[in-house]
């Protein structure tokens, strides 16, 4: 498997730094491009979910962490649209 170093889950931006971080293939292999919240067994857990959907569903799991709104606002948009899932162009 290829690890950057740097593996960022370009669906919801979560740091992935254990295996058991990441995703998993269709036939149970490590995906290294998606974390295991956001891809199961070769698919999306969340599919067809738009860009600002899956922006407020992170603000909202950022403000249950702690993280005042403002900032889950600020960090959600500053990250999650430069993912390779969404950024599409
Ligand atoms: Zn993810």
């Amino acid at each position: 498997m290829k690890t950057s170093g740097n593996n960022t889950c370009q669906s919801c931006g979560m740091p992935m730094n254990e295996l058991s971080d990441f995703g998993t293939d269709k036939d149970d292999s490590i995906n290294t491009e998606y974390c295991l919240y956001c891809y199961k067994k070769g698919d999306f857990t969340d599919p067809g979910i738009t860009l600002e959907q899956k922006l407020e569903k992170n603000i909202t799991i950022a403000e249950k962490m702690g993280m005042p709104r403002e900032d889950a606002i600020a960090l959600a948009n500053a990250i999650i649209p430069k993912l390779k899932r969404w950024n599409r162009s």
